[in-house]
């Protein structure tokens, strides 16, 4: 059973003037720019004598302790690692359960995160998942008092730290966790160094990152949602979306974002198109709507005419988002004007969402401009969102652009966008994305 520890001394070989000096070093740095709660080991002032004038530092958030989240359904052991945690200096809070946990973990930011495996609800694991949802650097340190194998690799796959297992040590965790913060300090210094050095590289959990993602590589699937003629209803084509069953990349945002960190985008975008080919084999008279990143028009292999894609160009829509700029895409226009040449249409997505503006837009002269859903939703009680949708309809028509309303969700939606003259309708009215290819309803 856990007891009473001893405050955190400094490891004994440094001296009071070296952790002055690395002190004043972190401060140095962290007042240009984000502070970092500092641990309590290093610069706990009541283990050093008092600083000199030429060392004064400003006190700040930086001298906060460090936050560590404490999980376990037990209450004694609850309790007992409360107590430690809290004489060595951490500012600590406590869960009984994952779900509160994982409510505490989505409002503050913790430096470590020592939890319990079995608990009654969501367990240990499924907290840890539900943490690198949206953080991917915080250490998880977990406990159980029932090991096995199976859980072991899973939070080794799900990038736990460290794997405890009962009766704790309580030297030994709080020397984990001690580590477990200083590991942290230094993701994030080395994280405030590649900004400023513009340097885009991934500090401490790369190579967790690249094991998820080489994991939802393999089993990567496309969902077809149904694109349908708005007066007719038949269906126009279908857009392919990209989904994963890796928990730990469990949408398409975060399967782009670990991409775009690791340097993968090229390599996602290619997966992506050749799958989504897949099913339009043999089928001439399909449409397929396909999502390109902006860093997609510089891949060679898009224009392959090898590829299974560029085989069924002329029944291909290519969206590129309005989210990001095209600008820094060299020779923008001729690439795109390649991709025309060899049977493809260019749709601009998510239009009037985005920030690039009339940039991409005019750079790109799409044949189909899908208007983004935060433009679509509640549509029919905002009379504001119906002139921009009139006006934008009008003006595309005018071009000769194709014009598709996403995500349309209820009847009175569809019905004032049927007014507004939009060509092309899609949403969850008429079906979800699935397995190719969903029915439509609505
Ligand atoms: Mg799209």
């Amino acid at each position: 059973m856990i007891s009473r520890a001893k405050p955190a001394k400094n490891p004994p070989s440094r001296t009071s003037a070296e952790a002055e000096g690395q002190a004043f070093t972190q401060e140095g740095i962290l007042s240009q720019g984000e502070v970092l709660p500092s641990g309590p080991a290093i610069t706990s002032s009541r283990s050093h004598p008092p600083r000199s004038k030429e060392h004064a530092i400003t006190p700040g958030p930086s001298a906060s302790p460090a936050r560590v989240l404490l999980v376990d359904d037990d209450l004694q052991v609850l309790k007992s690692l409360q107590r430690m945690l809290q004489a060595a200096g951490y500012d600590v809070t406590t869960a009984t359960n994952g779900a509160d946990a994982a409510t505490h973990a989505g409002k503050r930011g913790f430096d470590a995160i020592l939890s319990d495996i079995r608990m009654p609800g969501m367990d240990g694991l499924q907290l840890l998942l539900e943490v690198r949802q949206h953080d991917l650097q915080v250490p998880v340190l977990l406990m159980t008092g029932d090991p096995s194998v199976s859980t072991a690799i899973s939070a080794l796959e799900y990038g736990a730290q460290r794997y405890f297992t009962k009766p704790l040590d309580p030297q030994h965790v709080e020397r984990e966790i001690q580590r477990a913060v200083q590991l942290r300090r230094m993701a994030r210094l080395q994280q405030q160094a590649a900004d400023l050095l513009g340097n885009d590289c991934m500090a401490a959990d790369r190579a967790t990152l690249e094991g998820s993602f080489e994991r939802t590589l393999r089993n990567l699937w496309m969902a077809y949602q149904p694109i349908l003629v708005s007066n007719t209803r038949a269906i126009y084509g279908y857009e392919a979306l990209m989904r994963s069953t890796e928990p730990t990349l469990p949408h398409p945002g975060a399967i782009l974002d670990a991409a775009e960190r690791l340097g993968a985008l090229q390599l996602l975008g290619r997966r992506v198109r050749d799958l989504a080919a897949g099913p339009f084999e043999g089928q001439p008279d399909a449409i397929l709507f396909v999502n390109l990143h902006v860093t997609d028009l510089m891949d060679p292999s898009l224009t392959d005419p090898g590829t299974p894609l560029a085989r069924m160009a002329s029944q291909v829509v290519l969206e590129i988002t309005e989210r990001a700029s095209i600008d820094h895409v060299p020779d923008a226009r001729p690439r795109v004007a390649q991709l025309r040449e060899m049977g493809y249409r260019i749709a601009v997505d998510d239009m009037g969402a985005g920030y690039a503006g009339l940039a991409t837009f005019a750079q790109l002269e799409p044949e189909i401009v899908k208007l983004d859903m935060s433009l679509i939703r509640d549509i029919h009680k905002n009379s504001t969102k119906q002139k921009v949708v009139r006006s934008m309809t009008a003006l595309s028509q005018d071009m000769g652009m194709l014009v598709v309303a996403e995500g349309v969700e209820v009847p009175e939606e569809r019905d004032v966008l049927l007014e507004l003259g939009c060509d092309l309708l899609q949403g969850f009215l008429f079906a979800k994305p699935g397995k190719p290819f969903p029915e439509v309803m609505g």
